[in-house]
């Protein structure tokens, strides 16, 4: 096989991660080819602009993308990266795998395995309608629900569970009180569901997830919610399972793909060599599985467990003394 994917490699730890990622994708002799664009504080510096034209035809053109972290800089007049990335290719599920690992700071050493689907191009956390009135004194922001944003998002959820064998899909919403915007998405939630009888299926308030989510885990299998609220969950859910170096998360349209880590550019650790690539490279098995090689992604994610088990190079947010590189090293050692 050969593919070629755009690579982003970002910014403060980004460009840490992707290499020591890169090297462990060479050693499986995967066929993949790299397009290295760039988007971000290295593009602004480049081109003056944070998502240069040619960025977006190299995601055009190969349909998918590894990206590191990009740091969206303070100020007015810069609109999240991320955020255009999504809504320019439509990539409306965003799917964020949390599963224990062994040896992570985790207070759930085991019994997490679930999957966050979050609505990726509407909601409030898309920003629109942002206004400040003159005095200062009110803000305002829309929130936007569709029924087709609501209806693709869902059934993509159903979909990944009937695909992988997940018996569970937990629909969140805040209906009870959102009764336009979250009322649409449960509703539109409700009809999709009703045509997999095989799969279970119950409705939950935020609020209520957030505590459930504490106190027991292991009741969920797959979440699917809307944009800020599926933002907001699935850092707890990175959290019950030790952190953001261990989360990925992939951005899904029908016809490309964006694979990131979940955590941000970490400045306040970059350029030090000690940030744990695993986010990224469980993201990578995550484009592994897209790529129609399970079981690549599953010797990844095996690799990368042997080498918490035996507690090989951990990077120091998991506790260890390895850095970025040996850390990647010993996982790749593993496959
Ligand atoms: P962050 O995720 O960068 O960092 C939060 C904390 O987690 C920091 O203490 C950091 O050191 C730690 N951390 C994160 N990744 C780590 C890793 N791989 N290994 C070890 N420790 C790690 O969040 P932030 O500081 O709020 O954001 C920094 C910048 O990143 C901001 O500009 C933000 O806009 C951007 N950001 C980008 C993305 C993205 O590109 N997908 C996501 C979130 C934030």
């Amino acid at each position: 096989m050969t593919q070629t994917i755009s690579v982003i490699r970002g910014d403060g730890i980004g460009p840490e991660i992707m290499d020591a990622t890169l090297k462990v994708l060479d050693t499986m002799n995967l066929g993949l080819q790299y397009e290295f664009v760039d988007a971000g504080l290295a593009a602004l510096e480049s081109s003056g602009e944070l998502i240069p034209q040619t960025t977006l035809d190299s995601i055009a053109r190969n349909k998918i993308a590894l990206k590191s972290p990009l740091t969206t800089p303070v100020g007015e007049g810069f609109t999240s990266i991320n955020v255009t990335l999504r809504k320019k290719f439509d990539l409306y599920a965003n799917v964020r795998p949390a599963k224990s690992f062994p040896n992570t700071k985790s207070r759930f050493p085991t019994g997490v395995d679930l999957i966050t689907i979050r609505e990726n191009t509407e909601g409030l956390y898309i920003g629109d309608g942002q206004t400040v009135s003159a005095d200062g004194e009110i803000a305002t922001s829309t929130s936007r629900v569709t029924h087709k944003g609501a209806e693709r998002v869902v059934r993509y959820a159903f979909e990944l569970a009937k695909r992988t064998g997940r018996r569970k899909v937990t629909i969140v919403h805040k209906a009870n009180i959102l009764k336009s915007t979250s009322g649409l998405f449960l509703k539109t939630a409700r009809e999709v569901a009703a045509a997999y009888p095989e799969i279970e299926c119950n409705e939950m308030i935020v609020d209520n997830t957030c505590m459930q989510l504490v106190m027991r885990p292991e009741q969920f299998d797959v979440i699917v919610t809307t944009n800020l609220f599926g933002d907001i969950l699935s850092d707890l859910c990175a959290g019950l399972v030790g952190g953001l170096g261990l989360a990925p998360g992939a951005n899904i349209g029908d016809d490309t793909a964006i694979f990131e880590a979940v955590h941000g550019s970490a400045p306040d650790i970059a350029g030090k060599g000690i940030a744990n690539p695993c986010a990224l490279l469980l993201a990578a098995a995550q484009m592994l599985d897209h790529l129609g090689l399970p079981d690549r992604a599953t010797a990844l994610r095996e690799a990368i467990v042997h080498t918490l088990e035996a507690k090989d190079n951990l990077t120091p947010d998991l506790g260890g003394t390895g850095t970025t590189q040996s850390f990647a090293e010993a996982i790749a050692k593993r496959l």
